[in-house]
């Protein structure tokens, strides 16, 4: 009885396992080709002052939908595009989308040049021969300064071999480009090497922001980063605000600006188009 029912569970097993394996081979099948399909769009979020109450710039967040609706997160798909190599066209497509939608807010006044637009990079975007030569001929195919253009490094990327990733943001920074570090706190950062890295800002981790109120570890751990980041003259942003108790907390501990759901989710660029017209109609 044992041995029939062992076997049985074996068949479930391989049956279940072999579905999953299809599933993964038709999602890298369909990534392929979502490009070409026009099923990438890019969405747009606030990040803000929140004592002159004033928008400072955005961060572009790529979207996959894969029709009907079906949006695939990119929790899901970035890391298996990086495995597959296609990151690499599918962090261009984002860098020109964007710098495209940068030149039209440009035209209408909606944005400075001292207004950038962040874009998350990946491990192998950042390591590419191509880099540098990529960002500056997008930059000037769509007439728009490097000033506008913020690039988010996470900091386990930038941890993962700090000597190299010095060396090449240098000379992306060298462009005008301005540089963050992404999901800060979670990594391990070595402070001599964080001192050398050519950034301009520090974003705190989401998962430290969530515990105000409820982890007095986390919260000093939130007012540690914001120390640290004004000593090494940097900005620090708070990723993942979403309400009215983080963010007093934030004002009392200095942080410079506000990135969550409190201020706005992602929305496609014409609802932005609407959100910067309205913005600077208060002004
Ligand atoms: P990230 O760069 O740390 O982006 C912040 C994430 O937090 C976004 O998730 C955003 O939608 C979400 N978020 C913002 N405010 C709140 C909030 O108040 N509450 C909650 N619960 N979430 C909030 P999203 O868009 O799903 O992106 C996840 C990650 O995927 C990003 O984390 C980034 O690492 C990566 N990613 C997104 N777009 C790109 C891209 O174009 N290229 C690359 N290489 N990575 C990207
Ligand atoms: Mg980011
Ligand atoms: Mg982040
Ligand atoms: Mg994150």
């Amino acid at each position: 009885k044992v041995k029939r029912m062992e076997r049985n569970n074996y068949r479930f097993f391989t049956y279940e396992m072999q579905k999953e394996v299809m599933e993964e081979l038709e999602l890298e099948n369909q990534l392929r080709c979502a490009i070409d399909k026009r099923q990438f769009s890019v969405k747009y979020q606030l990040k803000c002052c929140p004592y002159q109450r004033k928008i400072v710039g955005l961060e572009a967040l790529l979207r996959w939908e894969l029709g009907e609706g079906k949006l695939i997160p990119p929790s899901q798909f970035i890391p298996k595009a990086e495995e597959m190599g296609l990151i690499l066209p599918i962090g261009r497509w984002v860098l020109e989308s964007v710098a495209e939608q940068a030149s039209k807010w440009l035209k209408e006044g909606l944005i400075s040049e001292s207004f950038p637009i962040s874009v998350n990079l990946s491990m192998r975007q950042l390591m590419a021969d191509d880099l540098l030569d990529d960002i500056r001929n997008i930059l000037n195919r769509f007439g728009v300064p490097a000033s506008c253009l913020e690039l988010e490094v996470t900091e386990s990327i930038m941890m993962e071999d700090p000597a190299t990733t010095i060396d090449i943001l240098k000379h992306v920074h060298a462009l005008g480009v301005k540089l963050s570090i992404d999901d800060f706190g979670t990594g391990y950062s070595s402070l001599s090497y964080l001192r050398q890295m050519p950034i301009d800002t520090l974003k705190i981790d989401r998962s430290f922001i969530q515990d105000i109120g409820i982890s007095t570890q986390n919260e000093t751990i939130v007012k540690a980063i914001t120390a640290l980041s004004h000593n090494l003259e940097l900005k620090v942003v708070a990723e993942g605000v979403e309400n009215q108790q983080q963010l007093a907390f934030l004002k009392k501990h200095k942080c410079d600006f506000i990135q969550g759901y409190y201020f706005g989710k992602p929305v496609l660029p014409g609802k932005m188009t609407k959100v910067l017209r309205k913005a600077k109609g208060n002004k």
